[in-house]
């Protein structure tokens, strides 16, 4: 189904929709996070993706209670910017021999990943809002939360180390 399809009719179909959209891409980030865990060399950076995977489990969780307050089914629709971003780290990282580069880079691309997020959420926050789901919003302003704090957590990481080992 593509995100023109016939099958979005209304603004509550199109939030749905996006509901599927994030819900696709927190799986795909559960299942990316482990292997930048292991490409990662610095230990602070190993710990706050260790951190996250443990966050987007409940992220996951979250978005499944959300589906069932809304009375929809809980499932999946193809995110391709979420599977291009993924692709894209793991390409670079497959490209990139010394270790203090390669910390930046994951540092970098884990950060483009927490910003689709941050997209992704803060339009279900505002349109469940709208829609007179205040309820929604607030479990999917949890997520947006910690989406948030990692991404701030992996500038202050980069910037007080990654970055200038890197260019060392
Ligand atoms: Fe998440
Ligand atoms: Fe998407
Ligand atoms: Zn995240």
């Amino acid at each position: 189904m593509g995100f023109f399809s016939k099958d979005i009719k209304t603004m509550d179909d199109l939030f749905v929709h996006t509901l599927q959209d994030i819900y696709y891409a927190e799986k795909r980030i559960l299942k990316a996070l482990p292997k930048m865990i292991d490409k990662a060399t610095d230990s602070t950076l190993k710990q706050a993706f260790q951190a996250h995977l443990a966050e987007t489990e409940g992220h996951v969780t979250r978005v499944e209670e959300v589906f069932r307050m809304h009375g929809a089914e809980a499932k999946t629709v193809t995110c391709p910017a979420i599977d291009g971003i993924i692709e894209e780290a793991e390409d670079i990282a497959g490209d990139i021999a010394d270790k203090e580069v390669l910390d930046a880079a994951l540092a970098a691309a884990a950060q483009a990943v927490e910003h689709y997020e941050m997209t992704r959420y803060g339009t279900l926050i505002a349109w469940a809002k709208r829609l007179g789901r205040g309820d929604c919003a607030r479990v999917l302003e949890r997520n947006l939360a910690e989406e948030k704090a990692a991404d701030e957590k992996l500038t202050s990481i980069a910037e007080a180390k990654l970055n200038i080992r890197a260019a060392e």
